[in-house]
């Protein structure tokens, strides 16, 4: 990746000034294309993340992702301050996901092999 942006950076501003029709000189020109360029790749890398990390806290990621895309860095700065703890999240995941016993309906931790109720069998 790192290898990619800096042959954005350094190879495109010269590839686009050779072919600019106000001559090489103006690579500065190129150099300014190649910025907006990696920006643009950056702020979609951002979005990408955003999304990602919204869905898997359980948030809307598209109401994000537009959020951030409308307030750039103060929308990603709001994102990191009320985003819910990823943590948590998991952790409730684990307490949801129970082993229902088929003879007595008792919920056991998914990891057990017996009812912790009746003692049957749970595989
Ligand atoms: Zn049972």
């Amino acid at each position: 990746m790192v290898g990619f942006l800096n042959l954005n950076i350094t190879a495109l501003p010269r590839f686009l000034a050779q072919y600019h029709p106000w001559g090489r000189d103006e690579w500065i020109v190129g150099f300014i294309i190649s910025l907006i360029l990696v920006s643009l790749i950056i702020v979609v890398l951002i979005g990408l993340w955003i999304y990602r990390d919204a869905e898997s806290r359980g948030e809307n990621g598209v109401l994000w992702l537009l959020i951030v895309f409308f307030l750039n860095i103060i929308g990603l700065i709001i994102w990191l301050l009320v985003r819910p703890p990823k943590k948590e999240l998991a952790e409730r995941k684990v307490v949801e996901k129970v082993l229902v016993c088929p003879y007595c309906r008792f919920e056991n931790p998914p990891d057990i092999r017996f009812c912790s109720n009746c003692g049957a069998s749970l595989e």
